[in-house]
């Protein structure tokens, strides 16, 4: 480390759990990020200050208004110029420290690009909104062998987590499969800044702690209500020997796409979502989904109505987006209403 390293990063060194050996790993660290909004944009900013060594950010959004009021390192002009989120962050990065190498790719993580995108670095982070995105970094958290650290917000309440594989439960040792039904999210429920920086600033602390090298892990799952003042910890209890993802069975249905994969639908300009394929109450989402268009329902089908897209829901799950022919934004307009 040079001087000027030393200076810069005195207060970080200071910290008994660091040192300068701590400060030397993270300098060598290169992180992924996985999504750029509430919780990416402050784990990148964050990440960039102490001085981590090569940052990746993954995300296929572009920033608007609605965005300002919880998502660090954009401001008006990038909501005005629909900036893509990856590329807005990485340039705001390079102010705040011009060391760090930044790599923004305005791309959506799928089966088919995941190994590639995110299998050069040390540890993913999580700063995606659904449940999906999820299991496939899971399955390749596992395959590679390198951590990630869970993260979730909604309203005040947020939940994170780090995982280890080979030193504690994997994802899908605690939560097996993906909440079945509607999900409450930030565009149904609403979210405060608050409950996202905190989540994100405890990943932060749980990628600093694992680049230190984490004597004695044991996973756990730490959730917060802001809004309440509650703070708890729970054990995420040892490695599920039966766990599909890390235990024998050893099966990456996200990574491999075995499920159904969503298709666009020719000539129609929309595209069909199979992959989400779980049971949804329609009656329920219709009262969730009624303040934001206008909804119509049956027992066959549920109809949204929104200024850009004409949504349909089916009570398998299956929906159809109408008004765009891209997997990526039809997926991520499906998220934000269900959750994924
Ligand atoms: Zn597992």
């Amino acid at each position: 480390m040079t001087a000027a390293e030393n200076e810069r990063y005195s207060r970080q060194i200071l910290f008994p759990g660091l040192g300068v050996e701590g400060q030397e790993r993270i300098g060598r660290a290169a992180i992924c990020i996985v999504g750029c909004g509430a919780l990416g944009s402050f784990q990148a900013e964050a990440l960039a200050r102490a001085g981590v060594g090569r940052l990746r950010l993954i995300d296929r959004d572009y920033v608007d208004y609605t965005n300002l009021q919880r998502q660090w390192l954009y401001d008006e002009s990038d909501a005005q110029n629909e900036s893509p989120k990856a590329v807005a962050a990485a340039r705001r990065l390079r102010q705040i420290n011009s060391h760090v190498l930044v790599e923004p790719l305005v791309k959506d993580m799928t089966p088919s690009n995941a190994e590639e995108l995110a299998s050069d670095f040390d540890i993913i982070l999580d700063g995606t909104d659904n449940f999906e995105t999820r299991y496939l970094i899971n399955d390749l958290s596992v395959k590679l062998k390198r951590p990630w650290v869970y993260g979730a917000a909604v309203g005040s309440y947020g939940v994170v987590m780090p995982i280890v594989p080979g030193r504690g439960p994997c994802l899908a040792c605690v939560y097996p499969e993906p909440p079945a039904g509607a999900q409450p999210t930030c565009d149904v429920n609403g979210v405060i800044a608050p409950v996202t920086a905190s989540v994100a600033a405890l990943q932060v602390a749980l990628v600093m702690r694992l680049l230190s090298g984490w004597e004695g892990f044991a996973s756990f799952i730490q959730t917060i209500d802001v809004w309440q003042g509650v703070n708890k910890r729970l054990s995420a209890g040892p490695p599920d020997p039966d766990c599909r993802v890390c235990g024998s069975a050893g099966e990456f249905r996200f990574l491999d796409g075995r499920k159904r994969t969503p298709v666009s639908l020719c000539g129609r300009n929309a595209v069909q979502l199979h992959e989400n394929a779980r049971p949804l109450d329609l009656w329920a989402l219709a009262a969730r989904l009624r303040p934001l268009g206008v909804v119509r329902v049956n027992e066959f089908a549920l109809r949204l109505s929104v200024p850009k897209y004409d949504v349909t829901f089916f009570p398998d799950g299956r929906a159809i987006v109408k008004g765009t022919t891209d997997v990526g934004v039809a997926r991520s307009v499906y998220a934000q209403l269900v959750g994924s």
